[in-house]
């Protein structure tokens, strides 16, 4: 496997390194996303990957790898479930922020372009209240881990596990760096172009303190 270090730069500030991870992760064998040149990214969806998180990386080659592997239907306890993948083109998001803190010697901290912002990927289904479709006219931002909870955010987590289950302070930080930069540099609709996909129709995704992070970009 490449250390991130081998990655060409996508994009680079004072404070933060974006490395260029596409060519390098996990895609299907005969799937693919469209690709749209100079589309319009109209909104930037903020996720959670909902798994484990592999240091560096290991961290965006394990999520395509899910996401590429075929889906396996089993009967658990009565009930159909799928346990293996997705079976989708390739990486959703197109930007990975990952757990666990990775800095260059300048300091910068260090994020993954893991899909080109072209692609028409699969990560927000529906449509946006215009009728244009959320993927094809958004871009896709993950935070690497299970940050699911959804409680109310003025009272915060309610025990220890809940509080597992928020962005890292390395994280949280970088996601903010990066939705501004993307909303400023990339979408049409500027800030205001924000969402979570909680309010896409996912209220698991990507839990409240995601929640928090966006709003805040939105208003700064
Ligand atoms: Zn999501």
């Amino acid at each position: 496997m490449v250390d991130w270090h081998a990655l060409p730069v996508f994009y680079s500030s004072p404070t933060l390194l974006v490395v260029d991870a596409v060519e390098v992760l996990p895609r299907h064998s005969n799937k693919t996303y469209v690709m749209i040149p100079d589309r319009d990214i109209a909104r930037v969806y903020l996720h959670h990957t909902a798994g484990a998180v592999p240091y560096g990386l290991a961290g965006p080659m394990a999520t395509a790898g899910f996401c590429i592997r075929p889906k396996k239907w089993m009967l658990v306890h009565g009930r159909k479930r799928n346990i293996g993948g997705r079976g989708w083109a390739g990486m959703p998001y197109h930007i990975f922020i990952p757990y666990l803190p990775i800095f260059d010697m300048g300091g910068r901290a260090v994020v993954f372009l893991t899909q080109r912002l072209d692609a028409w990927s699969w990560h927000t289904g529906g449509k946006m209240r215009d009728g244009r479709s959320r993927n094809k006219f958004g871009a896709g931002v993950v935070m690497q881990g299970c940050m699911s909870c959804t409680g109310d955010p003025l009272q915060g987590p309610k025990d220890l596990d809940q509080l597992l289950g928020v962005p890292s302070p390395f994280q949280e930080l970088a996601t903010i760096t990066v939705l501004g930069g993307l909303a400023d540099e990339h979408c049409s609709a500027g800030r205001d172009g924000l969402r979570c996909h909680s309010d896409a129709g996912k209220p698991s995704c990507p839990g409240f303190a995601g929640e928090i992070i966006v709003d805040a970009v939105r208003a700064a």
